[in-house]
């Protein structure tokens, strides 16, 4: 060849495609297809954002070091055992780059999120699904996936895009029953959302183990996905492993600084909880009432199913909706293409997607 040709694995990635984000429609439009917050960050973060620009000359401090205090005062976390990144997806890219590499295997759940097999094939390791049961992700087939290569697995908790959770016991059987040297990465994006009380984001886990690490971000419930913000938590040996390979300076300061002011606005969390709780249950009722299937979710999306009858298909919903500037996320690329993501919106948002299906239904 006369040309560069990338390592083994990066031309099997599908490229990543994101939702629509409304473009071609008139009149206005709801994007309820990223799972972006409808409420907005706090007012605070978006001020301590404003007051950074005084200084862009000035690298960033290069550890995160204030945000890293403010996490590790909010969750009462060793500030020296996190790690912060230009989102979380920065992150389970380095954790891909450090632990993975040729011929090494990682697995995931069928649906599972998108980022986990490009980190896993961007380091030349075999992409492995494991089934899921009820759109949930099952122990059991996790465990029987597992061979003398597994080196990973991924596990977002809840996972996106089916909004389904596994609880605390079940995580502790993963962990005790996979080999201590698989590293196993609970993806905790949603973690604010969930009002159950048999969830645990990992925390614990981190906390008593020396193989597993935690993942979260500032691009859901605080509003921050511009930004690119997010962190982990982990036990020593991966946190230092990790450190070696991450860029010196690879959050901005005004990033870091809006973070900071979003995780000390607990008011503002709080209303986005309250909102997402009670519409997600009324998305849930009404969606359901109209014939149409809900995985029950403990995020703040959730996913509809559409029959197969033509006309009535999740790719008719999504053209008639989109029509009507109601934008939600399509999921062919998550093996998922009988269904629609719906972000919770706004109470108008919510109301004007109800109205619409009722119409496609045929219930109005
Ligand atoms: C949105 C999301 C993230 C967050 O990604 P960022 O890079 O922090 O914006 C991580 N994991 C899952 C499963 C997500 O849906």
């Amino acid at each position: 060849m006369s040309r560069p040709v990338p390592k083994p694995g990066v031309l099997d990635i599908a490229p990543y495609t994101p939702g629509k984000s409304g473009a071609g429609v008139s009149g206005r439009v709801f994007k309820l297809s990223a799972n972006e917050t409808p409420l907005g960050p706090s007012p605070k973060a978006i001020a301590a954002y404003k007051a950074a620009a005084d200084a862009l000359e000035d690298y960033p401090e290069g550890t995160s070091r204030v945000l890293r205090e403010a996490i590790g005062r909010t969750f009462g976390l060793d500030p020296d055992r996190i790690i912060c990144g230009a989102g979380s997806d920065e992150i389970l890219n380095f954790l891909a780059h450090t632990y993975l590499g040729a011929g090494d295997e990682a697995i995931h759940t069928t649906h599972g999120f998108l980022v986990y097999p490009i980190a896993t094939m961007a380091n030349g390791a075999i992409n492995v699904i494991a089934p899921e049961k009820n759109f949930t992700a099952d122990v059991d087939a996790i465990l029987k996936a597992v061979t003398p290569r597994t080196k990973l697995v991924w596990l977002a908790n809840p996972n996106n895009p089916t909004g389904t959770y596994i609880p605390f016991d079940e995580v502790k059987r993963l962990r005790a029953d996979l080999p201590p040297h698989v590293l196993l990465v609970l993806d905790a994006a949603y973690s604010e959302y969930v009002s159950r009380n048999d969830y645990e984001s990992g925390i614990e886990m981190v906390a008593t183990t020396d193989n597993t690490v935690m993942t979260r971000t500032f691009s859901k419930i605080h509003g921050l996905a511009s930004l690119r913000v997010g962190w982990m938590y982990g036990p020593e040996n991966i946190i230092d492993a990790v450190n070696r390979i991450r860029g010196p300076f690879n959050v901005s300061t005004p990033a870091m600084l809006a973070a900071v002011a979003a995780l000390e606005d607990t008011a503002h969390q709080d209303m986005s909880r309250t909102h997402t709780e009670k519409w997600r249950a009324w998305l849930t009722e009404e969606v359901s009432k109209l014939g149409l299937t809900v995985t029950p979710s403990a995020a703040n999306f959730i996913l509809i199913h559409f029959p197969l009858d033509k006309g009535k298909t999740a790719d008719d919903a999504d053209a008639f909706l989109t029509k009507r500037g109601l934008i939600l996320r399509a999921l062919k690329n998550y093996k998922l293409p009988h269904a629609l993501r719906m972000t919770i919106g706004t109470e108008e948002a919510n109301k004007l997607v109800v109205a619409a299906l009722a119409e496609f239904m045929g219930r109005k």
